[in-house]
């Protein structure tokens, strides 16, 4: 018996985790993918928002200014790469000044700190490629970057190096109630524990369903983008909104924190929780949106497109809390964005609900909050050859876009969650997500995963289960 099971492997269940493995818990963390990050945390805008956007008095104002600051630390922690690059919001009209206004005021009354207003003289000495038909703009500079795939990864790891579990390829189907806590079914057996965190994402409707009665709805609304080449970088240096509207923030345009250029997302209502494909009418009105913030920005060094499925609840707000009719059982559901910027605060909020639900919480003494990851092109010329000399594979580049060697590769394959896939490879160290897309190092990033995992060429799997790349020799 578990003392907390916690389902869900985004970055909400990871923060969970790794706050809750502070203390001497028996704890896991179930997920239905067959790698960590299998969800929205893989494909979203990757910005820390300074938190001017939410309505005062909602937790989502709270909890985004509250996970902001908490980013430089976390990210040190866990070697993961964060830029407090800044934002604009830019207007265009004089109705949209007012908006910007607006946008001041709420972000004062959360306490965020230095925003002003700027003049399109000021917005151009910082983004010289935005268009000078702008009236101005909210400038935020708390606001910034991240890779969130491999925060999710180390805060998943963090969790498990200091002691908790985990299950993938695990499809929660039912929960019922025990005498002493609840027991999670599943095709591949059950698990039982006193006290359940459902960090489900778009599904944390349907899981909260298994429990108690129904109380709130997910709809679930897509967005889609386009990832363009690092040569388009000169571009843009942070992150430009439009002034939001009914459907949110807005189709954005950003450099990601590894330096290539992000344009999107759209936010359409979709029927599939689990659609992420792409449609050409909806990547048209990201390139019109995105034109009209950067004019010479151009979609022909696209390197690829891919979608997201926000979690919007029907209370417009996050829904943290013990439920009513099902004691011990914690709802964290409807996390839409700001989620990836509000994850570390949520976490802690998650920790008090936990404490005051009567799970007794004591500090272990040996916690370790580091997670270390060697990147090989950031090391000096001095340690690369002494790394090179000390194992040879960090002397062979793989992914000859992002510059990744074989020992990287190596290491991520046996690391606390080790990446079994090509896609959990590419989420983790990059090989795959430069200009030729694994064109060129998809091929041999299979053969070191067969290699390593000692298993045969054919079993290895782009990403989910059953997504084979070859079905055997021909020649
Ligand atoms: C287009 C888009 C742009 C965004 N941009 C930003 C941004 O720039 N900044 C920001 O702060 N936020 C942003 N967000 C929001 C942010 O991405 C989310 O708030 C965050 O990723 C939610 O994380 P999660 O862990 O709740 O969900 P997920 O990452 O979806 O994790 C939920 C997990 O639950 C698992 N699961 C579901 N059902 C079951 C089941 N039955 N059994 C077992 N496991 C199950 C899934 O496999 C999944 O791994 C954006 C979201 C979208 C869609």
């Amino acid at each position: 018996m578990y003392d907390i099971a916690i389902i869900g492997a985004g970055v909400i269940g990871a923060a969970i985790a790794r706050e809750l493995s502070r203390y001497q818990l028996k704890l896991i963390v179930v997920d239905k993918g067959n790698d960590v990050c299998a969800g929205t945390s893989k494909a979203n805008s990757s910005i820390v928002h300074a938190g001017y956007d939410p309505e005062p008095g909602t937790l989502m104002a709270k909890l985004n200014s509250q996970g902001n600051p908490m980013f430089d630390k976390l990210c040190k922690e866990l070697s993961v790469p964060f830029n407090r690059c800044g934002s604009f919001v830019v207007a265009f009209t004089d109705e949209q000044v007012e908006t910007l206004k607006v946008l001041l005021e709420r972000g004062k009354k959360n306490g965020i700190p230095g925003l002003e207003i700027v003049d399109v003289k000021k917005l151009l000495e910082k983004e010289p490629a935005a268009s000078p038909e702008a009236k101005a703009a909210l400038y935020a500079p708390t606001a910034g970057v991240v890779d969130p795939m491999l925060l999710t990864t180390a805060l998943m790891e963090n969790a498990v190096m200091n002691g908790a579990d985990y299950k993938l390829n695990y499809k929660v189907e039912s929960i019922d109630k025990t005498e002493s806590g609840y027991k999670i079914n599943s095709a591949s057996g059950p698990v039982e524990a006193k006290c359940v965190i459902n960090a489900a994402g778009v599904y944390s409707d349907i899981i909260h369903n298994m429990i108690a009665a129904p109380d709130f709805s997910i709809t679930p609304k897509i967005g889609q983008y386009f990832l363009l080449d690092k040569s388009e970088n000169d571009k843009i240096q942070s992150v430009l909104f439009p002034c939001p509207d009914k459907n949110g923030k807005g189709i954005l345009v950003a450099r990601s924190v590894h330096g290539n250029v992000i344009l999107g997302p759209t936010s359409d209502v979709d029927q599939d929780r689990d659609d992420t494909g792409t449609t050409d009418e909806a990547l048209n009105r990201v390139r019109q949106g995105c034109s009209k913030l950067v004019p010479t920005i151009t979609t022909r060094n696209c390197i690829r497109n891919f979608a997201g499925m926000r979690a919007e609840p029907s209370t417009g707000d996050f829904i943290i809390r013990e439920v009513k009719d099902a004691p011990k059982f914690i709802d964290v559901a409807g996390i839409k964005s700001p989620g990836l910027s509000a994850a570390p605060a949520i976490a802690l909020y998650v920790v008090d609900l936990v404490k005051n639900c009567g799970i007794k919480l004591e500090a272990k003494k040996d916690f370790n909050p580091i997670v270390k990851r060697t990147i090989f092109m950031e090391l000096s010329p001095d340690e690369q050859a002494a790394l090179v000399k000390k194992d040879p594979r960090y002397g062979r580049i793989i992914c000859r876009c992002e510059r990744i060697t074989e020992g990287e590769i190596v290491d991520e394959i046996h690391r606390p969650i080790p990446a079994v896939t090509l896609d959990a490879i590419k989420r983790r160290c990059r090989p795959g997500m430069g200009r030729c897309q694994g064109g060129f190092c998809g091929p041999k990033v299979h053969e070191i995963l067969a290699r390593e995992l000692g298993c045969e060429w054919k079993d290895i799997v782009l990403d989910k289960k059953g997504s084979y790349i070859l079905t055997g020799k021909t020649k």
